[in-house]
């Protein structure tokens, strides 16, 4: 197997490798490394993020940049902040051991002032958003005169965002520059104009589209109706009590409501969308990369060049229309060799974009069931039971409770115990889920229309529910009632709310369907009128409550 130093890497940068616990070069830095090395060859690498880039353009640009003296040698153009700070945060790593070097970021959003004041400090290598870049050269605070190589990075992108002119802008006034080394994930026309135009026969490397990252991926979707996707969501994230992950939205409005509506419910989740200020967006990557936040929210445009490690899931709430941006988004896990999972929600009608997809991605979708109340419940369960299992107590003054412990559980045996903590841990999810529905869009449902399904009555484990399925030959009434989420019901809360109104048991109860502003329930035609007597024309929180049968509306 090929090794960094087989690729010609220095010392210093072989060390810095090593203490960053790179056993072996991925495929791009394998077969970039030796041609950027030789500092005069044109270079065109055709790869996404996640298969090491960063390292195979900053390797080779720490060796050739000449550190004795400070004057901007080399630039990394790149198209947003986010991707700005995590090359100049790896390039600080690699350039560990080499204390003459210097490298700034310049970006949009925050003190131009301080940038320059970090540039005329001396820096021989300059990291930069297109805009920012020429605003300095404009203000003529950085000299491109002395540029010897030019690194172009996620170029596509750049294009995309409208900085074709900015690039030209900057290709045109670097006149001593010996290389240009272009990375992108795709090669639109756009780009290899430009690669004609500046660009002296490059040699061009492509790292097999998809392959290095496929492997890693499983690619798995459910299929529900478009009326469940939120609920779908959410036992996604409550069957995967461990995940670290990114939400896709296709509108920054939906990025905002469903982060607001889990946050009520009590999810650990923040949005990122355009109309963040620069702070606010910097503080929710921050929480996001540190782990104290567990779920990202983003549309497409606002999650733009964000690394981060160790993603477990990217979760696409709605399909993309484009493949390349299923590609983008399921590259956010996965990365550098770590298994990860991009779930995909998508309704029956889409089945040709999940083909689309796979044919060019050339990675089967694995479709899977929509996790029961009760499948959700026993996950949660086991993974509290393991963490019960695993929690360090050797550490505090515990053994200075077993005493006062031992005689207060005194009367209660192990298993009492033991139901106890699972009861305190579990109630929010027993009562959420012990009448979940089945959220799977079946073949038998296909055509009907976002139809309230049957009801799942899956029993919570071992408290012998024995509700009956209401079976009474007939269908349940459906009451309309303007209570929703917005007034601070969970599904739970609320049913607890109607029973103790209503004095009815919840075995009356069919399927309660909770909106923003109203709900629908279900409910045995007997008990209909007792209910609507019992809550319509009632105040809740200053409110009239309106409840009516909502098939005679
Ligand atoms: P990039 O494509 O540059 O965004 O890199 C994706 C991730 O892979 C980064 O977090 C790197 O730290 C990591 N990485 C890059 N090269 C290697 C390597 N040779 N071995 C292991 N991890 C790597």
């Amino acid at each position: 197997m090929t090794t960094f130093q087989d690729l010609g890497i220095e010392e210093r940068l072989l060390q810095a490798v090593s203490s960053l616990g790179y056993q072996h070069p991925t495929s791009i830095q394998e077969q970039a490394i030796p041609i950027l090395l030789s500092g005069t060859t044109d270079f065109i690498g055709l790869a996404q993020t996640g298969t090491g880039k960063t390292a195979a353009f900053g390797l080779p640009l720490l060796q050739v940049i000449d550190e004795t003296v400070r004057h901007p040698q080399a630039l990394v153009v790149c198209p947003t902040r986010e991707l700005c700070m995590q090359i100049v945060n790896e390039l600080t790593l690699f350039k560990q051991n080499m204390p003459h070097v210097s490298v700034v970021a310049v970006y949009g959003g925050t003190s131009i002032g301080l940038q320059i004041k970090d540039i005329k400090r001396g820096v021989q290598i300059v990291v930069a958003t297109p805009g920012r870049l020429i605003d300095l050269i404009e203000r003529k605070a950085i000299n491109l005169e002395e540029i010897q190589y030019v690194v172009l990075d996620e170029a596509d992108e750049m294009l995309n965002m409208g900085f074709q002119e900015d690039i030209e802008f900057i290709l045109k006034n670097t006149p001593k520059r010996d290389s240009t080394w272009l990375f992108s994930a795709t090669m639109p026309p756009e780009i290899r104009k430009v690669s004609k135009r500046y660009m002296k026969e490059p040699k061009e490397i492509t790292v097999g589209k998809m392959n290095a990252v496929n492997q890693n991926i499983d690619h798995q979707y459910y299929v529900t109706t478009a009326h469940h996707r939120y609920e779908t969501l959410k036992r996604i994230i409550d069957f995967n009590p461990g995940i670290y992950g990114i939400i896709f939205t296709r509108t920054k409005i939906d990025a905002q409501d469903i982060s607001e509506k889990l946050t009520r419910e009590g999810y650990d989740i923040d949005a990122l969308h355009g109309d963040l200020t620069q702070a606010q967006r910097d503080r929710v990557m921050g929480q996001f990369r540190d782990k104290s936040l567990q779920l990202l929210i983003a549309t497409d445009v606002a999650a733009r060049g964000i690394d981060v490690q160790g993603i477990t899931h990217v979760i696409n709430y709605e399909l993309p229309d484009d493949v390349e941006v299923y590609t983008h988004r399921s590259g956010r896990t996965g990365r550098a060799g770590n298994q990860g999972i991009c779930v995909s929600i998508v309704h029956a009608k889409e089945s040709y974009k999940l083909k689309q997809i796979e044919r060019i991605n050339k990675s089967p979708f694995h479709r899977l069931d929509i996790p029961s109340g009760k499948d959700v419940c026993r996950k949660q369960f086991f993974h509290f039971v393991d963490k019960l299992l695993k929690v360090d107590v050797s550490h505090g003054d515990y053994e200075t409770y077993v005493p006062m412990l031992e005689e207060k559980f005194a009367d209660l045996d192990k298993a009492d115990i033991l139901k106890r903590f699972a009861a305190l841990e579990f109630d929010r999810f027993l009562k959420y889920y012990e009448n979940a529905a089945d959220l799977n869009l079946r073949e038998k449902d296909k055509g009907r229309k976002d139809q309230p399904q049957a009801f799942d009555k899956s029993k919570d484990f071992g408290r012998g529910d024995n509700r009956k399925a209401y079976k009474k030959g007939g269908a349940y009434a459906r009451l309309f009632v303007n209570l929703g989420t917005k007034d601070g019901f969970f599904k739970a809360s609320f049913l607890q709310y109607i029973l103790d109104m209503s004095d009815l048991r919840k075995e009356v109860l069919g399927k309660i369907d909770m909106k923003d502003m109203n709900s629908w329930i279900e409910i045995e035609p007997s008990a209909a009128q007792q209910m609507i007597r019992a809550l319509d024309g009632k105040k809740y929180k200053g409110r009239s409550i309106r409840m009516n049968d909502a098939d005679r509306r």
